[in-house]
């Protein structure tokens, strides 16, 4: 079965479904654009209610199920997750968030707060996934996928409408890129309204699948590390139907960042325009401040899509301090530094 790409007119409906419940986030100039000679904009996500952009395409898919549906499951690296918990409650039904041990306690602690069963299974988003496809057939509950549904990119889509209309000037779109429902979503939107936009996936350079999917041309897996954008983590899934051919005709480029980057860009962010922000919000940020993106056009917007942070690490960054991730030691380094 293969799915229609969705089109314009689906963001536009989907901007319909989620109105008053997830839209209208406010979109504010960086100090940090003059520090890098650009005019740059955030579209700041994180002041979602749950916390993250992701109630936009969970809001979509959740309304679109059928009246007498058995409840709701997905696999989640956690905010997708939030999302549907949310919007399954607001619609009365049972979710059950299927997860890997390597997403953070802060986030299970989210989704449990807004009432639903949390299942964590395995160390990858694959063993979570499984889980979900389980109940799916032991229990009939409907599966959402956190990315690869024509229902929930759409959804992810209508902030990238919102993002033109409050500046149509805009002539980057740097978006971070996971399992790609933001990246195609908000490309198409873009790219709907201003052709010449250029949109520019950014991922952490340890475990991106999409970008490595992407350089060989079919879904491929990667092996998933600990990482400071751990919302980034999860394959693409080896069946993907939509977000792998959209991302590969939308993008014009993806880029990667190392931890270290990452690491100093949640500081800056921080300091500059005292905001709180996952690893995985700031990787457009970091692409800018390392200088890995030549020949830019500006205006440049990015999204801070989430601040569902562990605050412990969050505060370890934010005062220079030594950050563990598995293997690798990101050494702490001050401000500025
Ligand atoms: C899910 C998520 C992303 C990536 O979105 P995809 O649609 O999977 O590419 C980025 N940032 C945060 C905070 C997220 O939760």
């Amino acid at each position: 079965m293969s799915d229609p790409r969705p089109t314009l007119a689906d963001i536009l409906a989907a901007r319909r479904v989620i109105a008053g419940r997830a839209d209208g986030t406010p979109m504010i100039p960086s100090t940090l654009g003059p520090r890098l000679g650009i005019e740059l904009w955030l579209k700041l996500e994180q002041m979602q209610p749950i916390g993250a952009f992701k109630l936009r395409g969970a809001l979509n898919a959740v309304a679109a199920l059928p009246k007498d549906v058995a409840g709701v499951t997905c696999c989640s690296t956690g905010n997708h997750g939030r999302g549907v918990a949310q919007a399954a409650r607001a619609r009365g039904l049972r979710a059950v968030i299927c997860m890997s041990a390597l997403v953070p306690q802060t986030k299970i602690d989210g989704i449990r707060a807004l009432g639903a069963e949390v299942r964590i299974t395995g160390r990858s988003q694959d063993d979570a996934l499984a889980e979900a496809r389980r109940l799916v057939a032991e229990e009939g509950l409907a599966e959402i996928s956190p990315f690869d549904d024509p229902r929930v990119i759409a959804g992810q889509g209508t902030i990238g409408l919102e993002m033109l209309e409050a500046c149509p000037s805009l002539a980057t779109l740097l978006v971070p890129l996971s399992g790609g429902g933001l990246a195609a979503g908000v490309a198409l939107a873009a790219k709907a309204i201003n052709p010449a936009i250029r949109v520019i996936g950014l991922s952490m350079d340890r475990g991106a699948a999409m970008a490595e999917s992407l350089k060989v041309g079919r879904p491929v897996q990667v092996i998933e590390y600990p990482s400071l954008a751990d919302s980034l983590g999860g394959g693409i899934g080896m069946d993907n139907r939509l977000t792998f051919p959209m991302c590969r005709d939308l993008l014009d480029d993806v880029v990667l960042v190392t931890e270290p980057e990452i690491y100093s860009a949640m500081q800056a962010l921080f300091h500059a325009d005292r905001l709180v922000a996952e690893g995985a919000c700031v990787v457009g940020l970091a692409a800018l401040l390392a200088r890995r993106l030549p020949d830019l056009r500006g205006p440049v917007g990015t999204i801070i899509t989430g601040r569902n942070v562990d605050m412990d690490q969050f505060t370890r960054v934010v005062t220079g301090q030594d950050i563990r991730l598995g293997d690798l030691l990101v050494k702490g380094t001050a401000h500025g530094a």
